[in-house]
């Protein structure tokens, strides 16, 4: 039996490693970059977060998300780290939960596939864009620029749109369309979000631990806690990726609030007054408290000049700056685009596959897996969960059914 599986990436290469256990069965990996996992090369820094001990069923995203339940559970967190390990990857978890390898370098993971995917069964084929592809009841024509292949199975694992730079397409939606599925709107998730704050040049390169609150017309929308970068042309880190999804999608007035001093645990206006006993201006006010930079764009949000002298202040001016600290308020633009996103929200319609084999309802033997269907998970590996998952799950049923 031959199965052809679309797309070199996380799942794709799973899949392959999974269907290929079953040694009667030939596997064709076509991908069409030069090399196998060129975007988990760039993930998580360079370091690869290839999963997170607290993945669940829960952390994951789409129009039906129940979806991924399933394959979570049978290759959860722990059958996936199981697995690694047997391919030779020896890794870390950090307290946050993220796991990464020992090496810190993301090229341990794709080189321990790559080497798994050396076998007899197996034939990769980079540099081999999949153009076309049909159901010919029973079995796939699959081609290339250079060839037409056959196959009794065939796998979509061509990823989806995000991070387009690093090979993030349109391929594997149009492929699946083709074949007859249909496909949700999709937008950038883990990303970047811009505002016009004019403060922002000023804080370029900041980071900050807060606690983010996003309102769209003063209605909560989501929350979370950690780092937050300051960008020329917006908000980014973690925290922010974190409560990315969806934000400016609908019409409205889009603010980020944040609290910058999430953890303090002793009020905030004795310390300030204290300082009225300094000879320093009032720029120097949160000194020692935040990032000075940052400090001082407060002070100037409080509507206070800089150069005034800490001794001059008001009760109610350093209230106005204690506000500040607990509550900046920062408008909102709209998401960075889908070169810039880690994820693509939405994707191929998941209730057209069967949850436990990643089988289409439509086209018998016809598989997908990863991000190309519409599931997307949190911040912190889930994605790359994801990845790994729902291909060994397409793998591993693709290669044990007879045809
Ligand atoms: C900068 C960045 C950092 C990230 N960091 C993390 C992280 O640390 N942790 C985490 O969990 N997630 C992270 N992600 C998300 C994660 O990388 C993806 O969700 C995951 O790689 C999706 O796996 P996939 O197999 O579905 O797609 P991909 O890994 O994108 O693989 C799809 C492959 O298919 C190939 N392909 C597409 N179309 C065709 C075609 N027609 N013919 C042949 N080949 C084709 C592509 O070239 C690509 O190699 C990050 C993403 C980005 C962009």
């Amino acid at each position: 039996m031959v199965i052809g599986i679309i797309g070199g990436g996380a799942s794709g290469m799973a899949a392959a490693l999974a269907a290929a256990e079953n040694e009667k069965v030939q596997v064709l990996l076509f991908e069409r970059q030069s090399r196998l996992g060129r975007k988990l090369l760039a993930t998580g820094n360079g370091r690869c977060n290839l999963t997170n001990l607290h993945a669940t069923a829960e952390s994951f995203h789409g129009d039906n998300s129940n979806f991924v339940a399933t394959a979570m559970e049978t290759y959860d967190v722990e059958n996936t780290l199981n697995w690694f390990h047997a391919l030779g990857l020896y890794t870390v978890a950090e307290d946050t939960g993220r796991v990464y390898p020992y090496s810190d370098q993301a090229n341990s993971v794709v080189d321990v596939l790559r080497f798994a995917l050396d076998r007899p069964n197996i034939q990769v084929l980079t540099g081999c864009e999949v153009s076309k592809v049909k159901a010919n009841h029973p079995g796939f024509s699959v081609t290339t620029e250079e060839e037409t292949y056959f196959c009794d199975k065939l796998i979509v694992a061509c990823g989806g749109l995000a991070g387009s730079k690093l090979g993030g397409s349109m391929s594997g939606y149009k492929l699946l369309q083709k074949l007859g599925h249909h496909c949700t709107k999709l937008r950038p998730a883990l990303v970047q979000i811009k505002s016009d704050w004019s403060a922002l040049p000023s804080l370029k390169g900041v980071r900050a631990n807060c606690n983010a609150r996003i309102f769209c017309d003063h209605k909560l929308h989501s929350e979370s806690s950690g780092e937050i970068q300051f960008t020329e042309y917006g908000l980014s880190g973690p925290v922010i990726f974190e409560i990315s999804r969806d934000v400016c999608w609908e019409k409205g007035r889009w603010v980020c609030l944040l609290d910058l001093l999430p953890d303090l645990d002793e009020p905030l206006l004795p310390m300030l007054q204290k300082k009225r006993q300094t000879n320093l201006p009032a720029e120097e006010l949160l000194t020692g408290i935040l990032h000075n930079r940052l400090g001082r764009v407060i002070v100037k949000q409080a509507g206070i000049a800089g150069y005034v002298p800490i001794a001059q202040l008001e009760d109610w001016e350093l209230e106005k700056v204690c506000e500040r600290v607990f509550g900046l308020e920062i408008l909102l633009t709209e998401p960075m685009g889908m070169d810039s996103a880690q994820v693509t929200a939405g994707g191929i319609v998941t209730t057209e596959f069967n949850p436990e084999t990643m089988e289409s309802r439509l086209v018998p033997g016809l598989y997908a897996c990863g991000e190309v269907l519409d599931i997307d998970g949190d911040c912190g590996g889930y994605n790359l969960q994801w990845a790994w998952s729902s291909g060994r799950c397409a793998g591993y049923a693709a290669g044990k059914e007879t045809i």
